[in-house]
Formats: structure tokens, sequence, C-alpha cells
């Protein structure tokens, strides 16, 4: 089957390439901003600029997140861009369990993170969902020991429709979780199959309404924009059926194509440029015309990416927290964290990963120490995500004017059209929103535009 399915991308991606299309083609790249600066630019002979944090004092008025990384997948999908694994049994995965629970550990008592709390919990992957009952009660268990929950304000969780059961879910909500979302990316089976996911629609009904009944103070779906083979009426058939569904929240992506993804692999060996899904201002416009069929049926747009039924009690927390500065504590393969403006990304395969811990170092592999400047610009960069942002936060929190200090690129987006300061705030309007990546790397200071190398 995976043989079969290999093959059918290979066909598609010869099929429907054209090398010689430029502009505004969907190319390999990752483009979305996450951080800054980008991951490229974060360094091993930099590692060990994280140990004087950790053993600095506890901050007073630093939000705490904890992330923890779960690489196991049932299946690899074409557009995967992360480390995952699909081959894994049930010991291989209690053993790298235990290792993520022993980095926890070691961090639990160094000076800058003893004693404190989490605002928010964050389980990602992977597949969090692809873990069994017995496993994530362990887990979980052990890690409110280490770092408890109790006034944890948001605990957020990953899943893949297919492995989820209604026990699953029930476990899943019993442990904690404020904030299911469940990667259900098209309602159409023939879209999710030349995709490569693993799930199929049936699947992700069922555990929609499985995650409705049980009570989890959020449902978040996400869909995405411009998958292989996605069409004008299909993307609308698909956004006016997840309304249907009636999920708190809604987050789209465009589709990107990253180096790392069997896609691109598939256009490296047939030397194509472009991608095989659709352009950028068709997603562009598919967004655009969701977000509005979205606000329609009472939704509100709160974010570059993301629709909210109730704006007033849907709290994106780990989100807002993480935008405006907060610690950031990642175990996993390959998670990338940051204590007191220090960023560090650790190990991306298991077996360096799990090595470094049962030698008793800590899996850092590479790490980028921040300075005012930067850590000025990922903040603003971040919210500007959100649509709009406050000229008197950054002064208060960085004594700085944003008008001034990003005076350039301010003025160059606002020639284009997206941007405009009314009073304290800076506001990026929708067609702005719709590429907000693309528009927020004009922020970038001069040594970090090597788009070649943003990995
Ligand atoms: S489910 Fe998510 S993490 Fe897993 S292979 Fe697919 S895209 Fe990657």
């Amino acid at each position: 089957m995976a043989q079969q399915n290999t093959e059918t991308l290979s066909e598609r991606v010869k099929a429907l390439s054209h090398p010689l299309e430029t502009g505004d083609e969907t190319e390999a790249g990752n483009y979305f901003v996450s951080n800054y600066p980008p991951f490229s630019y974060w360094k091993p002979d930099m590692v060990d600029e994280v140990a004087p944090v950790l053993m600095s004092p506890t901050p007073e008025d630093t939000n705490l997140g904890v992330y923890l990384h779960i690489p196991f997948c049932r299946k690899r999908c074409h557009f995967c861009y992360f480390r995952v694994y699909t081959d894994k049994n049930a010991n291989e995965i209690k053993a790298y369990l235990d290792a993520a629970l022993q980095e926890l550990e070691v961090y639990a008592d160094k000076p800058y993170l003893k004693g404190r709390k989490p605002q928010f919990v964050y389980f990602g992957g992977g597949t969090p969902s692809y873990l069994s009952i017995g496993q994530l009660q362990e887990l979980t268990d052990r890690m409110k020991d280490l770092f408890p929950w109790d006034e944890t304000e948001e605990v957020a969780f990953e899943a893949e429709p297919g492995t989820l059961t209604e026990k699953k879910l029930e476990a899943i909500r019993d442990i904690g979780v404020t904030r299911l979302s469940l990667g259900i990316e098209n309602f159409d089976d023939h879209i999710l199959e030349v995709n490569g996911r693993a799930h199929r629609s049936k699947e992700a009904y069922r555990a929609l309404g499985f995650a409705q009944t049980l009570g989890f103070d959020q449902v978040n779906i996400d869909l995405i924009a411009g998958m292989m083979d996605e069409t004008e009426d299909n993307w609308k058939k698909c956004v006016d059926i997840a309304i249907e569904q009636d999920p708190d929240c809604v987050t789209i992506y465009q589709m990107e194509i990253p180096y790392n993804t069997t896609i691109y692999k598939e256009m490296a060996e047939a030397g194509k440029v472009t991608a095989p899904v659709a352009n950028w201002s068709k997603k562009r416009d598919w967004v655009n015309w969701a977000f509005n069929r979205f606000e329609e049926a009472g939704y509100t747009v709160n974010s570059a990416y993301t629709v909210v039924k109730n704006p007033e009690t849907t709290k994106f927390v780990y989100r807002d927290s993480l935008w405006a500065g907060a610690d950031l504590l990642s175990v996993g393969v390959a998670s990338f964290g940051h204590f007191g403006g220090v960023h560090y990304q650790n190990q991306a395969d298991v077996g360096p990963y799990m090595q470094a811990l049962d030698e008793g170092r800590l899996p850092i592999f590479r790490a980028y120490p921040t300075n005012h400047d930067e850590r000025l610009l990922r903040e603003f960069v971040l919210q500007l995500k959100l649509g709009k942002t406050n000229i008197s936060y950054f002064q208060n929190k960085y004594d700085a004017d944003v008008t001034e200090v990003f005076a350039e690129p301010i003025k160059v987006i606002k020639e284009r059209g997206f941007l405009s300061i009314e009073g304290d705030e800076i506001r990026i309007n929708r067609d702005g929103m719709l590429q907000i990546d693309k528009q927020l790397h004009e922020f970038f200071m001069p040594q970090h535009r090597d788009f070649e190398r943003y990995t």
C-alpha cells in the first residue's frame, strides 16, 4: 500500500509540476515564521549559553510553558516536515517516554526552573494521541510530580482522528487536557488519501462527535488549504462541513512544501521546481473565502490562521503567552524551547537524543542567545500575526518605539496597503493577514535574511 502511494505521488509530481513557472507558484521552502531568529542561525557552538541561564535565579514575572514532543505517527503524510517515526514498538515508545521524563527531571532541579508551575502544557508531535491510555496516564502522572499542573490554565493536546476511541478521549480529558486539537486537514477521502494521511473522514466525524460530548473546554480542528488535488468546489464543501460540525475553533494553514517532505523529494528526483499544489494566490483566495464564510456563521477571525466561535471563552494561552515572551521548557526529540531569551533545540534523531540522556547530558543540539533587539523583533513579528499589536506594549517592555525601530519595514508594508497605525495600534488588514509570513520577513535583520538557509 505504501509503495502504491509513493508511485502515485511520483506520477502526480511528474504530471503536475511545471519547471518554468515562477512567481506565484508554490515552490519548495518553509516561509512560515514561528520564531526569531530563524532556526538555521541556531548553532551547536552556542549550546554552552544555555547552562548559565539554568543556573540563574527563578524569574519573577515570566510565565512558563512545558512542551512535550511525541514523534510517533501511524503513517508519514507526504507533506510532513517533522521528525516522525512510524515503526516503533511499545518497548521503544516506553524507552522514549522514560527518556523524555528523565530530561524533564534534570530541568526540574535547575535553579531557573525549580518550583515553577507551568501556565500551560502542550503535547505536540508527531501524534500524541498515538500513545496508549496507560502510557498517557503514567506519563502525565510523572510530569505532574515534576511540574505540577494545579495552576495550569491550559493543557493542549494534538490528536490524529484515526487514533481516537471514546475511551481514549475520556482518558485524555481525565488527565486534564482542556484544548483538544484534531488534525483533520480535509473532509474528503480522496484528498486525504493522495496526501498520505492515515485517517479518513469517517474517523474524523466519529472523533469530533465523541470529543464534543465529552466536555473538553475547547475542540479545535486543523484544516489545510491547497493540499494535492484540492479544488475550489471541494475546499468550499470542506469549509461548510467544518461549520456544520460546530467546533470551538478552527486553524487553517496554507499548504507549504518544506525541503524535508516526501513531496519535495519527489520534486527533486523529477527535476521539478514547482510543487503539485495550488499556487499562492489561489490558496489565499480559499482562506479568505473560508474566513468570510466562518464570519457569516458567527465566528471571529482572531489571527492569521484561526477563527473562534466565542472570542470571550476561547483562549489560546500557549499562543498568546509564547508570543509575549514566556519561557518554554521543551522536551523530546527535535523539540525547541527557550529560557531567559536563550533559544535551544534538541537532537533531531532518537539515537543521539537518548544517548545524551544516558550519558547524563541534556540532549541539546543547537542554541542561540538572543539580544535585546532580537527579542523585541521576535515578539513584534509574532504579535503581528494576531492582526494588531500595541505600540505602548513595546515601549513599556523594551523601552522602544517600534514605529521608529521598524520605520522602514512599516513604510514598505504600509505602501503595499496591508498595514495601518491607528492611535496606539498597529494593524494588519485581511489581505496582509493572508500573506503575513511573507510580509514579516521585511522586519528581519540583514544578517537573518538568507532564505536559502532558512530551514
Ligand atoms: S500526522 Fe502530522 S506529524 Fe504525523 S506524519 Fe502527518 S503531518 Fe507529520
